[in-house]
């Protein structure tokens, strides 16, 4: 099996340097943990938690292998939904009666719970957005009209989301900032050297992501952090990817700003998270305007409420924050040793046994499974184009994705068009993995050559 389709790659220079003066983050702090029973149907047994997984297609078992896209949501979650509006729904900070008190109440106590999920020093460092695209947005945003001049150099990475790509490059037109990228080494991690060469040239933010949704890296947060920190840029991280398996701690990363999506971590979808730090976020500009985020309007003047407010014009999700809350509840009681140990050993057991049944025709994309690598398989068939692959594995009740994941420089990094990707979560298990084995066989010997 080769890695990272090496020979198709363009030239990519050398690999990564691993930094001398590399700390451990949190997450990479943790060496892999103890063996967890792989027999179990989901962690803990966690898989009868989710309703959804029960259902069927095509007359199989759905096999959920989508989870890097969005996760899927335990009965707690659900209920929690259903309880807001049967019981507290109101509009928030505005009523004086008891219902929109206490709709108020379970709202900032969400964004409490959120600050603590990121261990950050204050609820106040919490904006509720609806995930993590509004979230880089607002900050693109914000700094084009508070921060960033003509010329200034922004730094991102080829294994970004478009959603970490996009909002620059619109910078890039307007106020016409320098966007540059880091490239990407034969194995799918950060070359350390473009970083180097980038910062030197005066960078005043640099924007990278947590986990690669294609290629499962793991990205040395508070060792990257602190080298742009060093060249005096901001650092932006997109934890979307990130959130879902790996504990944060934005305060040990030293990072300014972070990014994630409820609907990964268990979620709702149409709530998000933007981090920063309170002296950060009280330098940027408001993003949008209306009720809420002011503290007096006139007619030649105006003045806005400190964040988190000044960032939340118009009636917020305050569902979606509940419920997040109680999805970060869940996945909190998990415990993020387990997880990541039980997410290893799928990957682990998955790879061989992929490998065994698909031979040489398969190639795997992203670092060897280990400390630095999340639960996503992206792969190639030789001769079989992914959205083929991944429409006969819908006929087999197998939900994965194929194309370019919102991820094209990663697709041209590695000279491919497409791929298609299995992503793993605490429900899943070795039944899922047997099922995509014999799905994908039954591919190869229906249009492989
Ligand atoms: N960043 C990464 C790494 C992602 O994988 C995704 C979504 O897949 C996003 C950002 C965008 O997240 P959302 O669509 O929830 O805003």
């Amino acid at each position: 099996m080769v890695r990272a389709a090496a020979a198709t790659a363009p030239a990519s220079g050398r690999p990564a340097p691993r930094s001398p003066r590399a700390r451990a983050s949190p997450s990479e702090a943790r060496t892999v943990p103890r063996r967890p029973e792989l027999s179990e149907r989901g962690l803990h047994g966690c898989r009868k938690d989710f309703p959804i997984l029960e259902r069927s297609f095509h007359g199989r078992p759905l096999t959920y292998l989508d989870s890097a896209a969005t996760s899927q949501k335990p009965r707690s979650v659900i209920d929690a939904e259903r309880e807001f509006y049967e019981t507290l729904n109101a509009n928030v900070h505005r009523g004086v009666y008891a219902l929109s008190e206490e709709a108020t109440e379970a709202y900032e106590k969400a964004r409490a719970r959120v600050a603590q999920f990121l261990h950050a020093k204050d609820p106040e460092e919490v904006v509720f957005l609806r995930g993590t695209t509004e979230a880089i947005n607002l900050v693109a945003g914000a700094l084009a009209r508070g921060g960033l001049a003509r010329g200034d150099r922004v730094v991102s990475t080829e294994m970004e989301h478009h959603s970490n790509i996009v909002p620059w490059h619109l910078l890039r037109q307007h106020p016409g900032v320098q966007l540059d990228f880091v490239g990407l080494t034969d194995d799918g991690r950060l070359r350390g050297e473009d970083l180097d060469r980038l910062l030197a040239r005066g960078t005043k933010l640099f924007t990278f992501t947590h986990v690669s949704n294609v290629l499962g890296t793991v990205n040395p947060v508070r060792e990257l952090t602190e080298r742009a920190h060093d060249a005096g840029a901001l650092v932006l991280l997109d934890a979307a990817q990130g959130a879902p398996h790996l504990p944060i701690d934005v305060q040990e990363m030293g990072v300014d700003l972070l990014a994630f999506s409820g609907h990964k971590v268990l979620g709702p979808t149409g709530i998000g998270v933007l981090w920063g730090k309170k002296e950060v976020l009280r330098k940027l500009p408001p993003y949008m305007g209306g009720g809420e985020m002011i503290r007096e309007v006139d007619k030649a003047d105006i003045t806005y409420k400190d964040p988190p407010l000044k960032f939340e014009a118009g009636t917020p999700n305050v569902a979606g924050a509940v419920v997040l809350s109680r999805a970060l509840d869940y996945l909190s009681r998990v415990g993020w040793d387990e997880l990541r140990s039980f997410e290893h050993e799928l990957l682990l057991d998955a790879e061989k046994r992929l490998k065994a049944a698909l031979g040489e025709a398969l190639t795997i994309y992203g670092p060897p499974v280990g400390r630095d690598r999340e639960a996503v398989l992206s792969f190639s068939l030789k001769g079989i184009h992914p959205h083929d692959i991944a429409t006969l594995l819908d006929a087999e009740g197998v939900a994965v994705r194929a194309g370019h994941h919102c991820a094209q420089l990663v697709m041209k990094r590695y000279g491919v068009p497409a791929l298609t990707r299995a992503s793993y979560y605490l429900y899943n298990d070795r039944e899922d993995t047997t099922r995509l084995v014999e799905a994908l066989t039954k591919v190869q010997q229906i249009l492989g050559r």
